[in-house]
């Protein structure tokens, strides 16, 4: 289970909970009570996007790409 920083906005307190990601963005209540938080990235930050693209190059039959004769190099 993910842990997500928080920090407490009354107090400035940061704490960390323990909680599914389906309820990552709802509120958390600081240890001392206070409902005024924001989270924080943690460091379990995970981001969007994915591997790099595709390195294989396509073998692309027929010649008709502009970018194999080097003109647009
Ligand atoms: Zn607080």
């Amino acid at each position: 289970m993910p842990r997500y920083d928080f920090r407490c906005r009354a107090c400035g307190a940061t704490f960390e909970l323990s909680r599914p990601m389906a309820q990552a963005n709802d509120p958390a209540v600081c240890p001392e009570g206070h409902p005024d938080t924001v989270k924080l990235l943690s460091t379990v930050a995970v981001t969007g996007g994915g591997a790099s693209g595709a390195a294989a190059p396509a073998p692309s039959g027929g010649g008709g790409g502009c970018c194999g004769g080097g003109c647009c190099g």
